[in-house]
């Protein structure tokens, strides 16, 4: 039986104390075990301080970045042992906006993906085509090779430490969500190259989580879907009621 996480992932936005809010308020308002595991995605300036609201909760902390070396002269960069530190369970790794913004290539990521399993933190690896690859009928391929770019050479015992996000790069922040059905047909295939391409046996296991204008609204009908394990969501996340109606909705 899969646990489904709902995922908040705050990007370049809120103050330390905005984000304690937001964590004390989700604290109070989830304090039992549920059906999903919330994550939320903080800048790294709030890490600590929201570490220090959830530490005794079931509310679980991601970096939304981190740097594959393990210390060293890389000026501005965060390690994954810096991350644990900071009391994080998790690492947005792959986003959409690190790969077009900031030339994050799938080699770097690769190299991203071992240095986080080696320091025991979950990747969120996200994975997802532009419009024009969908347009041109290139989104199965473009997947296939994100996922294997990403994920070389990972053990299978690693590969149980790994959610996948799919995230249509046209459906972030744009308000467009993909249909369920458009979902469902990736997450299928993602599922499929997990288990076929990584020859992983418990693919069947593996948490692969839907992210691109989640809604309250959207949220039902794309998690009803077999192949959809809970949601990244960016802009609805940074609104505690909205989050906490996805939150809602994703584990009745
Ligand atoms: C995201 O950036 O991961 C995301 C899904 O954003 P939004 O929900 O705003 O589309």
């Amino acid at each position: 039986m899969i646990q489904p996480i709902i995922a908040a992932n705050w990007k370049m936005h809120k103050t330390i104390p905005e984000a304690v809010a937001f964590a004390k308020q989700l604290k109070k308002e989830f304090p039992e075990p549920g059906r999903v595991d919330i994550v939320i995605a903080p800048p790294f300036t709030a890490l600590r301080s929201v570490m220090e609201v959830l530490k005794d909760s079931l509310i679980h902390i991601s970096a939304q970045n981190m740097h594959w070396e393990e210390k060293g002269a890389y000026t501005g960069e965060i390690s994954a042992a810096m991350l644990v530190d900071a009391g994080c369970k998790f690492v947005i790794i792959g986003h959409s906006e690190r790969r077009a913004l900031f030339g994050e290539t799938g080699g770097m990521l690769n190299k991203k993906m071992h240095a986080a399993l080696k320091s025991g933190l979950k990747p969120i690896f996200c994975i997802g085509e532009t419009l024009e690859e969908r347009e041109s009928g290139a989104t199965f391929e473009i997947i296939q090779k994100q996922i294997k770019e990403g994920l070389n050479n990972i053990t299978p015992n690693d590969i149980r430490q790994v959610a996948f996000a799919y995230e249509p790069v046209w459906a972030i922040g744009t308000g467009k969500t993909a249909t369920p059905l458009q979902a469902q047909e990736v997450h299928g295939f993602i599922r499929k190259t997990i288990a076929v391409d990584l020859e992983y046996a418990h693919a069947s296991d593996t948490v692969i989580i839907y992210g691109g204008s989640v809604n309250p609204e959207s949220t039902g009908s794309l998690v009803d879907q077999p192949d959809i394990n809970g949601a990244l969501v960016g802009g609805a996340g940074l609104d505690f009621d909205s989050f906490a109606d996805i939150i809602r909705i994703a584990g009745r």
